[in-house]
C-alpha cells in the first residue's frame, strides 16, 4: 500500500507493520477486503483502514487521545494505540458485548501490554453518544455507517481535532471528515465514497498483495495462496 500511495505518513506504516491483522481475522487475514468476525459484523479492509489512519495521522501524535466508535476487532484501536505512543490513549467502543470480548483477546495476542497499562480499552457502549468518560479526543474514528453526524461525537472533538465517519444507509456511503479547529469552529468536507460492492476491493487487493510480498515475509509464507483461508 505505501508503494501504491495509499500509505504516506511513515507513523501509519510502521503501525499496520507492528499491528498483525492476522491476530484480528480469522479468516483471509491478509486480504485486502473486509472479513466476517461474527455477530453480522466485519473486519474492515486493510485499505480503509489505511484511508483513516492516514486521514487522521495529524491528530494521532504521541500522547493523543483517540476515540473508535464500533471497535469491533481491535484492529484499528490497537494501531491507533501504536501511534498514540506510551503516554497517549486508545478508547474503543462497541454495542456488541461479544465483539468487545473478542477485540480484548484479539488484543492480548498481539500487544497484551496496551490493555495492561490501559494504552487501549474496549467498552461496551452505543457509539452514537461517543463515549463522555474519556473525553475530549483529538480524533475519533467511527466504523460504523451513521445515518446522520451525531452531535455527542462532534462535541466530544477536542479543538484542535478530527473526526473520520461514514455517513449513509446500503445505498452508499460518503466518507466525511470533520475538523474542529482550536477556536472550536467545525468544518465538515466530503472525503470519499465508498462503494458496499467489491469494485474498491478489487481495486487495491493486487497493491495489498505486492505490499505484502515485498515487506511482509512472514505473511507472504502463511497466506502463499491468499484463496485459502489463514488460520
Ligand atoms: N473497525 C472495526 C469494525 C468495523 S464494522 C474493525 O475493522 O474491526 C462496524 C462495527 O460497528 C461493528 O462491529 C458494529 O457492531 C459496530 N457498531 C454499529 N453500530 C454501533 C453503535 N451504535 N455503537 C457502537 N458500535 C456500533
Amino acid at each position: 500500500m505505501a508503494q501504491a500511495n495509499l500509505i504516506s505518513t511513515p507513523s501509519v506504516k510502521a503501525a499496520m507493520l507492528a499491528v498483525d491483522r492476522g491476530h484480528y481475522s480469522r479468516f483471509k487475514p491478509y486480504e485486502d477486503a473486509p472479513q466476517t468476525i461474527g455477530h453480522n459484523s466485519t473486519i474492515s479492509a486493510p485499505h480503509m483502514h489505511a484511508a483513516a489512519l492516514e486521514s487522521l495521522a495529524p491528530f494521532l501524535f504521541p500522547g493523543a487521545k483517540a476515540l473508535d466508535v464500533g471497535s469491533g476487532s481491535g484492529y484499528l484501536t490497537v494501531c491507533m494505540a501504536e501511534m498514540v505512543g506510551t503516554q497517549g490513549r486508545a478508547v474503543g467502543v462497541e454495542h456488541i458485548p461479544e465483539l468487545v470480548e473478542l477485540a480484548k483477546q484479539n488484543t492480548k495476542k498481539d500487544h497484551p501490554e496496551f490493555l495492561q497499562n490501559d494504552r487501549v480499552s474496549f467498552h461496551t457502549a452505543d457509539g452514537r453518544v461517543g463515549f463522555p468518560q474519556d473525553a475530549p479526543y483529538d480524533c475519533i474514528h467511527v466504523g460504523a455507517a451513521a445515518s446522520e453526524l451525531h452531535d455527542k461525537l462532534v462535541e466530544q472533538l477536542n479543538a484542535p481535532g478530527r473526526m473520520f465517519i461514514p455517513v449513509g444507509d446500503e445505498n452508499g456511503q460518503a466518507i466525511f471528515v470533520v475538523d474542529k479547529d482550536k477556536d472550536g469552529n467545525v468544518t465538515k468536507k466530503r472525503a470519499m465514497d465508498v462503494w458496499l460492492a467489491g469494485t474498491m476491493v478489487s481495486q487495491y487487493a493486487i497493491f495489498f498483495r505486492t505490499y505484502i510480498t515485498n515487506n511482509h515475509s512472514r505473511h507472504t509464507q502463511i497466506c502463499k495462496d491468499s484463496r485459502n483461508d489463514c488460520f
